[in-house]
């Protein structure tokens, strides 16, 4: 029987009517099996635990993915999958951090959150839940990654945005295919997975927030960007340009840039697309940047681009290295053509 722990750290999935008030109030995760008694079904053994205080996912910060580690590290042997229910707004930056931040994982960690309420009638978290502990609970499956299930798909983490804030189908993955869709059947795409891996399980708990996401627009001006650029300590940024990595040729801009890069700043090129990647010097609009020393993220996501510059910055000294994987998936984040 397959031992889960479910972390609850808050989110819209967790809250409940009070039957006196008709407020919404967060709900005892304790008492999982009472409000999804269905749940008992699956061959699994399931334990909560609680973040103190659980948080609307809009406040998540660095301080509180540490926490999280840490309570998979402290769990990790003890657990053979868990679950993160979390809110939606920002669970793609969770899911990416996570995946950075827990390195040769060889176990299941499923995040799922809902658009409406556990305790409202039409709630997609019943479902959302009850799909995430099945696939957790698989005697057959192991995914040895961090996913998010959310409507019927399993996603790989890192490929996902979020890119819906009414319906039901709220996650994207532009880049990398679903992992399992949930239908009469479970069907997994066992070859997408990542592969076992070889090494001991590490969880790394730092991460340097001294990054800055910029994207840029028709019209930007100098001033705000040179402002963006000037911010103290700042280590790295992670540059939103046009299609597939263009940006303005004008001076000012690519000077501002060649000024950040002498500093030793890292600019981490990614598209403001939602499918389809970076291809630098593929247009004269971003042959400068190539010279300039500006790093392709290739197809790689904001959230996903932004949580790794702040693992890599946060755990290596070493520039070039720090390069070298930013141009080179780690976690399967990225695709290289
Ligand atoms: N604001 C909520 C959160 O992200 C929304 C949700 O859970 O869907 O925590």
């Amino acid at each position: 029987m397959k031992r889960i722990l479910v972390i609850y750290t808050g989110g819209t999935i967790g809250m409940v009517k009070d039957t006196k008030s008709g407020s919404l109030l967060p709900f005892d995760m304790s008492k999982i099996y009472e409000a999804l008694p269905v749940l008992r079904e699956f061959n699994c053994d399931l334990d909560s635990y609680r973040f103190d205080p659980i948080i609307d996912s809009s406040n998540m910060n660095p301080e509180y993915w540490i926490g999280l580690v840490e309570v998979i590290e402290k769990n990790y042997e003890k657990y053979d999958s868990f679950i993160v229910l979390h809110g939606t707004d920002t669970m793609s930056y969770t899911a990416s951090t996570l995946s950075f931040m827990l390195e040769n994982l060889n176990k299941t960690i499923i995040l799922t959150g809902s658009q409406l309420p556990l305790g409202m009638i039409r709630t997609d978290g019943r479902d959302n839940i009850i799909g995430a502990v099945e696939i957790a609970s698989s005697e057959t499956i192991n995914i040895p990654e961090v996913c998010i299930f959310f409507e019927d798909r399993l996603y790989r983490g890192n490929r996902t945005t979020k890119i819906n804030a009414e319906y039901f189908e709220a996650f994207y993955s532009g880049n990398y295919p679903s992992l399992a869709k949930v239908g009469i059947n479970i069907s997994y795409k066992k070859n997408l997975f990542l592969e076992s891996p070889k090494g001991e399980f590490k969880a790394y708990k730092k991460l340097n927030d001294n990054v800055v996401i910029i994207k840029i627009y028709p019209g930007i001006k100098e001033d705000y960007f040179r402002a963006m650029l000037s911010m103290k300590d700042l280590e790295g940024v992670v540059l939103e340009t046009f299609g597939s990595g263009n940006a303005p040729t004008e001076d000012w801009f690519i000077m501002a840039l060649e000024e950040a890069i002498k500093k030793g700043i890292i600019i981490y090129n990614v598209t403001q697309c939602k499918a389809g990647g970076v291809v630098m010097g593929h247009y004269e609009t971003s042959a400068h940047l190539v010279e300039i020393g500006v790093v392709s993220g290739h197809d790689i996501t904001t959230e996903s681009a932004i949580a790794k510059l702040m693992f890599l910055l946060g755990n290596y000294d070493n520039r070039e290295e720090i390069i070298t994987m930013l141009t080179n998936p780690l976690r399967g984040e990225l695709s290289i053509n």
